[in-house]
């Protein structure tokens, strides 16, 4: 008796996550219907090496992350980075998930179109390929052309469907449309806080409960 076990299909998706914001969270569910995955796994960064400082700590950033997940299926808050000294590299991360995961996992760093275009300034972008598949997933108000450096990065990667990248296990690109694209955006949501404008439905509600509790995000005088 033949028995194809398929080998498992695991996503992470990296970000600051300063607050997590239903942008972010409708988006790792849709990916995961897309893409047949396992797993999602939503890292926040420590310190994300290329912009300033989150505005909240790294553990509320993460207890907001959790409450938002709650216990959406396949969807995971994963705190390694947080528990890594440093900076934040996405390739030590994915490094850390093909070893638990083994040679064979169809692995995906997923990143929305914003984050995409700053690729090639990220520490060691071509070993991201050598440990996974790059998805990229549109999003509103970000729809910049490639700049030529990223262009050469991913140059022969660039596959058109599904079935193609998880034919192996990394080193392809997609770019996908995903059902609900949505302009929303961490940056948005806590200028509307600062200002104590509403954020009612951004943000799943306990998350935005515990935010306006804890008086986050509140311009400070
Ligand atoms: P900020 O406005 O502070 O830059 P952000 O809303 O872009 O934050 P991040 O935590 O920086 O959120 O994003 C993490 C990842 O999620 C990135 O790959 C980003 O492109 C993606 N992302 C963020 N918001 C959306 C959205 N509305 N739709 C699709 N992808 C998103």
């Amino acid at each position: 008796m033949s028995e194809t076990i398929q080998a498992p299909r695991i996503a992470m998706l990296g970000g600051t996550f300063d607050p997590v914001h239903l942008g972010h969270l409708r988006s790792a569910v849709e990916l995961h219907e897309a893409l047949g995955l396992d797993r999602v796994h939503m890292i926040p960064a420590a310190q994300p090496p290329l912009r300033g400082a989150p505005q909240i700590s790294p553990q509320e950033r993460l207890a907001l992350l959790r409450l938002g997940i709650g216990d959406t299926p396949g969807l995971v808050a994963d705190p390694r980075e947080l528990e890594r000294q440093g900076p934040s590299y996405s390739a030590d991360t994915l490094a850390e998930l093909r070893q638990a995961y083994g040679p064979q996992a169809r692995l995906v760093m997923a990143l929305g179109h914003d984050a995409f275009l700053r690729l090639a300034d990220w520490h060691a972008p071509e070993r991201l390929f050598a440990l996974a598949h790059l998805v990229v997933v549109d999003r509103p108000d970000h729809e910049d052309a490639l700049p030529a450096a990223l262009a050469e990065l991913v140059d022969g990667r660039e596959v058109d469907d599904v079935a193609t990248l998880m034919a192996a296990p990394s080193g392809r690109l997609l770019r996908l449309r995903l059902p609900s694209r949505m302009a929303i955006s961490a940056t948005e949501v806590r200028r509307r806080l600062a200002e104590g404008r509403s954020v009612h439905y951004l943000l799943p509600e306990a998350v935005e409960a515990r935010i306006l509790e804890r008086g986050l995000y509140r311009r400070t005088r």
